[in-house]
């Protein structure tokens, strides 16, 4: 195939320099903010590859970084898969304990890392002594290590002119996800699989997104590849605003007002948290250029979905996906089809909860445990199997999980689904997260769903208490609204009509303060821990 048919970053991500070269990139550091254009995007990429390319980075090599979302993390989004090599974003909020062995699999010969985590680089190096350089990232307080500035490398550097004609199938990044058990995973995302996915965020029924959005990317870029977001507003010429590592819902709702954000992505738990602080405080902030958001990751309530649309005029669109699917699955708009279009108010809130269709290119399928096909009825669940375009092969080292990458192409997610029969998916649980009481399988996010949209809660999880008698019980923990109470005794009653009573949770524990995930999601594990199950 010749290079320019074949499907490579650099063909997609300086497209908004020549079509939007005077759009802008909006960072928002500690030490201040600051715009660049697009055009100097499209030349500090250039430029950085030129000074990494000066230290020795040729294709295939891996590239770490331990930063926030910034327009220096940007730089490298470009620059290090542009120039044949690897960008590996390591999660930050990981502990050296868990990056350490990341690092050893993956043999990054570069490590980039943000200025305000300096002091975690000596105790890293140390145990990984393949680390050849460090580029410091931003103002710089660490320590006894030597660094090489990023801003230099980019002030100083020769711009790379042509990049190299890779093999579409060439690895661009690296991304590692924690496991439960295990140990982190690694997979590669390629230059084919992150073109493609790219390709589809920029669909109009997957997120709208256009040229004339401003973009608030509230997702880490140092999780699953930021969901590709820096990439699609790359192609498309649309402003971006990187937010840097405060997502306090006060500042994330200051910077969308104050920069007129139309769209943004973030998991449930941000947007439950902005969604509390707009109906808290009403008038304070102007949010009338937002019109939809993203929420994925995890699983949002109704109750989220319905405030946000009544009470701000405000879409959320569900996405579901996941680290080995480069990642993002599927998107739920509020409307794609002209059925859709004449649905009741009400019913698209149910719509919207499901997770929705796969995007082109990828395929959905559920299986019972003997593996045979579970139908399309949109009540019957199984294990949720995917496979297309964008979905990783495998891990890149051993790992107990390897065996859900069949050799058919299909990877067995984890998840527990139904699909409907216009394709439509909802995720029900997660295989690990499902209560077994009595036999019988009760699934815990059915019921986060229907406890959440009780207005005295603020956040809920359910997690299996063991049990003698029945094997497991269901328990809600929950977080109360300022000044709400509930008792055991109310929320079984509130959700009778819905669920059979042995289906419902018989305890109920208040808790202060919902433990979260490196990555923003409900820590059922700590949850688990504390209850000694
Ligand atoms: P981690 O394992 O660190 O959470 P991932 O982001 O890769 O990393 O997690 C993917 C998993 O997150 C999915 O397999 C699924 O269980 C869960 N998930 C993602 N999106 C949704 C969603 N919309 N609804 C429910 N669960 C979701």
């Amino acid at each position: 195939m010749h290079p320019t048919r074949r499907l490579l970053l650099h063909h997609l991500v300086f497209r908004a320099a020549s079509i939007a070269p005077e759009e802008t990139v909006v960072s928002l550091t500690p030490e201040g903010s600051c715009e660049h254009s697009w055009r100097e995007v499209g030349q500090r990429a250039r430029r950085l590859a030129g000074g990494l390319a000066g230290l020795g980075l040729g294709e295939g090599d891996a590239v770490a970084t331990l930063a926030f979302n910034d327009h220096r993390h940007l730089d490298a989004y470009l620059a290090v898969p542009c120039l044949g090599a690897r960008l590996h974003p390591v999660n930050t909020r990981w502990s050296d304990d868990e990056i350490v062995p990341v690092l050893a699999h993956t043999r990054d010969r570069i490590l980039m890392v943000d200025g305000g985590l300096a002091d975690r680089v000596g105790p890293i190096l140390r145990r990984c002594p393949w680390i050849e350089h460090v580029v410091s990232m931003g103002p710089w307080a660490g320590g006894d290590v030597s660094t090489i500035d990023h801003d230099d490398l980019v002030g100083d550097s020769v711009p790379v002119e042509g990049w190299p004609e890779l093999e579409e199938t060439a690895g661009m990044a690296l991304c590692s996800t924690s496991g439960t058990t295990g140990g982190p995973k690694t997979v590669e995302y390629t230059h084919r699989s992150t073109c493609l996915q790219t390709m589809a965020l920029g669909l109009t029924d997957c997120m709208r997104l256009s040229g004339g959005d401003t973009v608030l990317a509230i997702v880490p870029m140092f999780h699953a590849m930021g969901w590709c977001l820096p990439y699609a507003t790359a192609m498309l010429g649309s402003r971006l605003v990187l937010p840097h590592r405060d997502l306090d819902p006060m500042r994330i709702l200051d910077v969308i007002s104050e920069h007129r954000v139309t769209t943004a992505a973030a998991v449930p738990t941000i947007w439950n948290g902005v969604l509390a602080a707009l109906d808290s405080e009403p008038g304070r902030w102007d949010v009338s250029c937002l019109d939809r958001i993203v929420s994925g990751g995890a699983a949002p309530t109704p109750a989220m979905i319905r405030g946000f649309r009544d009470r701000h005029d405000i879409e959320v669109i569900h996405s579901w996906g996941m680290t080995e699917i480069n990642p993002v699955g599927t998107m739920s708009p509020a409307v794609t089809t002209r059925e859709e279009a004449a649905m009741s108010p009400e019913a698209r809130i149910d719509h919207q909860t499901v997770a929705g269709r796969p995007l082109p290119g990828l395929s959905l399928e559920i299986e019972d445990d003997e593996g045979r096909p579970v139908p399309h009825d949109g009540s019957e669940t199984g294990r949720l199997l995917v496979s297309g375009w964008w979905v990783a092969p495998g891990y890149l080292h051993d790992h107990p999980d390897a065996a859900r990458f069949r050799p058919d192409g299909r990877l067995d997610t984890g998840d527990v689904a139904s699909i409907d029969d216009r394709g439509r998916m909802a995720i029900r649980d997660r295989e690990k997260d499902l209560i077994k009481s009595g036999g019988e399988w009760i699934s815990s996010l059915d019921l986060e769903r229907a406890i959440g949209d009780l207005p005295a809660v603020a956040s809920v999880a359910v997690i299996a208490r063991p049990d003698e008698r029945w094997g497991e019980r269901p328990v809600a923990m929950v977080v109360l609204r300022e000044g709400a109470s509930l008792s055991i005794e109310e929320l079984r009653s509130e959700l009778s009509g819905s669920f059979q009573s042995w289906q419902l949770p018989d305890d109920l524990r208040e808790i202060e303060r919902m433990p979260l995930t490196s990555t923003g999601k409900i820590d059922k594990k700590t949850l688990r821990a504390g209850l000694g199950s």
